[in-house]
């Protein structure tokens, strides 16, 4: 996993981002809002895109386009990384978390109010930088259950 400061910094606009993936800004837009990425949000609200998030929706797109996954098998697939392990949530925590005990969501979703999550940034978690990389969660998986 190549996470480097240059392919991880902030940097296209969400028109040159669509340029480069050759998509319509609806189509991010629809991405975004069904969680499959987490842009970088300057204060102002304005999103940027770096080579990284370039990267995960190109894999979204083949996986779209070519394999003929839905948007719902996708959060499906997301919302099956377990986090709990990753994150080592306690049982109370896992009680108490809607990510935990629903189905169909990627954890990032949801709003954390009362548990670890609460106060972390999803773009900067574990889970979704080095987990939900397209194409490389289940060596992610398999890599967990090794070291239980
Ligand atoms: S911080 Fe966000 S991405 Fe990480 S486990 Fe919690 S909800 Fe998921």
């Amino acid at each position: 996993m190549h996470h480097n400061k240059i392919y991880d910094q902030p940097r296209y606009t969400i028109s040159q981002a669509a340029d480069l993936l050759k998509i319509s800004i609806p189509t991010l837009r629809m991405y975004e809002k069904n969680f499959l990425f987490i842009p970088y949000q300057k204060e102002s609200r304005q999103r940027l895109f770096s080579e990284g998030d370039l990267t995960r929706i190109r894999c979204i797109r083949t996986a779209i386009n070519t394999k003929k996954f839905s948007i719902e098998a996708i959060k499906l697939i997301y919302s099956l990384i377990p986090c709990w392990d990753l994150k080592n949530c306690s049982a109370e925590d896992r009680s108490a978390c809607p990510a935990y005990n629903s189905h169909g969501f990627p954890c990032w979703s949801f709003k954390h109010e009362d548990n670890l999550c609460e106060l972390e940034n999803c773009r900067e978690c574990v889970v979704y930088k080095e987990y939900s990389d397209c194409g490389k969660i289940k060596t992610g998986i398999q890599k967990i259950s090794e070291s239980v």
